[in-house]
């Protein structure tokens, strides 16, 4: 479970301070397909870079399993990290690299062995449904299978958890359907925990269970899907619910 509990981040600007994350309590059940909308700068991404300590919190502590993540360091941290894998929009593939060798890569950052490397480098590309692409490079690829590629990789070190940063942002309608079928597969079939931050109401409405609205660094209003959309309270809210329908 992850817990945020009273979350503040303050960037410190050059002659000024930028809270972009403001006192937030969210509470993430194991197993869940979580949503996280909001307008750009909203916090979204500072928010769920605090859970693999990729930001710290200014204030209040982020947990997971119990564990404060400020807390860990060395061997302890690596290993929480590990347990989180993250897709973003623009890929953040290597390009000079092949498909099966942007997997190899965190699997050798792990000191997996070779052929273990190898056999797990391509179980991935199996499951991601990209079976005889190997050898391709990233170029070679659409945008939905360099996703793919995206997806494989987060799973590399077996993560309990994958964060899931627009990373349908820049896909057609149709692949972004894909893609959140894969993810949904991944939820179901390895139980893996999803937290989805989009600006598409479709892809929340059609694979997550709950979802928390953030405006201005503010979580101003969380709950199940069908209440947020059957419900909406605030305004920010109303305005998402009634886009797309
Ligand atoms: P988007 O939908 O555009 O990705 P977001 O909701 O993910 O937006 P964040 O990236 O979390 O928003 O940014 C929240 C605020 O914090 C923004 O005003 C942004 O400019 C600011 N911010 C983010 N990272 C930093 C940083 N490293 N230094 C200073 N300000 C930052
Ligand atoms: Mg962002």
């Amino acid at each position: 479970m992850i817990r945020f509990k009273d979350v503040s981040k303050v960037f410190q600007l050059k002659d000024s301070q930028l809270k972009a994350v403001n006192n937030v309590n969210l509470t993430i059940d194991d197993g869940d397909i979580f949503g996280i909308i909001g307008y750009s700068g909203a916090g979204k991404s500072t928010l769920v870079r605090m859970l693999n300590g990729l930001e710290t919190p200014t204030s209040g502590s982020v947990e997971i399993n119990g564990h404060d993540i400020a807390k860990l360091h060395g061997k302890e941290l690596r290993d929480q990290q590990k347990q989180i894998g993250m897709i973003f929009q623009h890929f953040n593939l290597l390009w000079s690299r092949t498909i099966i060798e942007n997997l190899m890569l965190p699997l050798e950052l792990a000191r997996i062995d070779k052929s273990t490397r190898v056999a797990k480098a391509k179980k991935l590309i199996e499951l991601v449904g990209l079976k005889g692409r190997e050898n391709d490079y990233p170029s070679e690829l659409s945008g939905g299978q360099k996703q793919r590629v995206g997806i494989a990789r987060a799973l590399a070190n077996d993560p309990k958890l994958l964060i899931s940063d627009e990373a349908t942002s820049a896909l057609d309608p149709q692949t972004t359907d894909e893609i959140l079928d894969l993810l949904v597969k991944i939820n179901h079939d390895l139980g893996i925990s999803i937290v989805l931050i989009t600006h598409e109401m479709h892809a929340i409405r059609k694979v997550a269970r709950n979802i928390a609205v953030m405006q201005d660094g503010s979580v101003v209003e969380k709950g199940s899907v069908s209440d947020i959309f059957n419900h909406p309270k605030q305004p920010i809210t109303k305005r998402f619910v009634s886009e797309n329908d």
